[in-house]
């Protein structure tokens, strides 16, 4: 759907909008979720840790987002977590170099190119300032994305706000080992903000400075990587693999990709099979799927092998998560750095663990499932949009609706809610306005089910349930309504089988 679609229903029910609105001089590049936006935002984190974090025994930690200036000295982040600015001769505004050559191109440009390589393509394809179209530039600089903290009175004890999640997990690893697991693999998971100094934030959700991140590091004994107890159940389950090279995707079973050493291992086509079961969970179909393979320039310093789970939307493909194999970088950088010995003792044998990453973006999973679930409808002169969102990350499960507000029908439709609340329903209350107003609202935030209350529930116990994208009614009694919508929710029971 184009993204002027989302957006304006986005600001027109709140689910996101520019952080600090109400000041003119707000920098971008900030947003705030409300109601809707944050639980579906927030159903999208628990969908991850039921099936990526706690289904594979993993463990979570809740880390802080301010860390001391060796953690960065550490990971490589100081020196080496740069963007490519360019600042224009007439008007002074900055630009990314690499995104003003990529959109003239309409090509990839690694971030990586030296910063002389990439003046000679701003001058090779004779790049305007897309602000006052001149074409004099200064030097290609590298500008370094770390948000610096002053900690305490003196100001002394510089700090940054993480960059990603993952360095507490890293920092954290030894004190979990020990006292939660003592065996690899060890994965650990953390959900939470990263912040980037982003030079040119655009495109709402997808590109932040502050920014929500789901991660998973996976930490595994080397030799073992093809020591993987479930391998069996994904040995003959399709990735979508776009390898470099090749023109487009290839569907390949986990076996065959170990086989024919398209990855470094079991572990890693095990973890890519997850991580392509889970995104299918939001509604992604299979075609709008792929792992991208990405060669040496394009992967992040400290990755030895990076496939890029991407989706395809109506701006293009989208990354909605990073699966690196960072091999022993951070735990070596954080030993060297620290002093302390990160080395484990698994199988009888002393080991500097390796690490696989799955990184994800909250926001940009969210950005996508609202494109991907975006309906708009003719229905006569009237028009109608709804967001079919699957019901595990809709923001409601069901509204609840007295036809009017006299004659008990109130009293009775607060009863319903009360007890589907009480049973741990996510329900949403509403009796103002008339009921196809109020089932315009929810149908356009993605609830999937309304109950209405009416004349008949005083007569017969019995309510109408309706579902979102068909707008069938049927009568359920009020007695059987939680089983209901426990068969809906959990997927037991389609709704024409209720
Ligand atoms: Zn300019």
């Amino acid at each position: 759907m184009p993204k002027e679609e989302i957006n304006n229903l986005a600001l027109r029910r709140a689910l996101y909008y520019p952080a600090a609105e109400i000041y003119s001089n707000s920098p971008s590049g900030f947003w705030e979720f409300a109601d809707a936006g944050e639980k579906i935002r927030r159903k999208i984190v628990d969908l991850w840790r039921k099936e990526l974090v706690e289904k594979e025994g993993f463990m979570e930690i809740f880390g802080a987002q301010i860390l001391p200036e060796d953690v960065f000295k550490a990971s490589g982040h100081l020196a080496s977590f740069s963007d490519p600015i360019v600042q224009c001769k007439k008007c002074n505004s900055l630009h990314r170099a690499d995104v003003l050559i990529a959109d003239k191109t309409r090509g990839v440009v690694p971030e990586s190119l030296a910063t002389s390589e990439l003046d000679a393509l701003i001058r090779k394809h004779g790049i305007e300032c897309p602000k006052c179209k001149g074409k004099e530039f200064h030097e290609v600089k590298k500008f370094n994305m770390m948000m610096k903290v002053d900690i305490g009175a003196t100001g002394n004890q510089v700090s940054y706000l993480r960059p990603e999640t993952c360095q507490s997990i890293f920092l954290d690893f030894k004190r979990v080992y020990r006292t939660m697991a003592n065996s690899l693999p060890l994965g650990i998971a953390q959900a939470g903000s990263s912040f980037r100094n982003e030079i040119a934030p655009r495109n709402t959700l997808l590109r932040q400075r502050e920014f929500g991140q789901m991660e998973i590091e996976i930490f595994f004994n080397p030799h073992r990587i093809n020591e993987i107890e479930n391998f069996s159940e994904v040995e003959n389950f399709k990735l979508n693999l776009f390898l470099l090279k090749e023109k487009g995707v290839k569907k390949i079973s986990c076996k065959e990709a170990v086989e024919k050493k398209l990855v470094s291992g079991k572990l890693i086509a095990y973890c890519l099979a997850r991580v392509q079961e889970f995104y299918k969970k939001l509604n992604i179909s299979e075609e709008k799927m792929r792992f991208r393979q990405l060669g040496n320039d394009e992967r992040a310093f400290y990755a030895a092998e990076t496939w890029d789970f991407e989706v395809e939307t109506d701006l293009g493909w989208i990354e909605l998560m990073a699966c690196n194999y960072r091999t022993d970088y951070d735990l070596k950088g954080h030993a060297k750095q620290s002093r302390q010995e990160m080395i484990v003792t698994d199988n009888n044998e002393k080991v500097l663990p390796h690490v696989f990453e799955l990184s994800a973006g909250i926001d940009r999973a969210f950005y996508v499932a609202l494109d991907l679930a975006f309906r708009k409808e003719k229905r006569g002169p009237e028009e109608r949009v709804f967001l079919d969102l699957p019901v595990r990350i809709a923001p409601y499960i069901a509204g609840i609706f007295p036809l009017v507000k006299k004659d008990g029908l109130l009293e009775k439709a607060t009863g319903i809610f009360r007890q589907l609340n009480s049973y741990d329903f996510d329900v949403l209350f509403e009796e103002k306005a008339s009921i196809g107003k109020r089932y315009a609202k929810t149908d356009e935030i993605g609830v999937p089910f309304a109950i209405t209350i009416d004349y008949d529930t005083m007569k017969d116990n019995t309510v109408t349930l309706r579902e979102r994208n068909s707008m069938q009614q049927k009568r359920v009694k009020i007695d059987s309504l939680a089983e209901a919508l426990w068969h809906l929710k959990t997927g037991k029971k389609s709704f024409e089988k209720i």
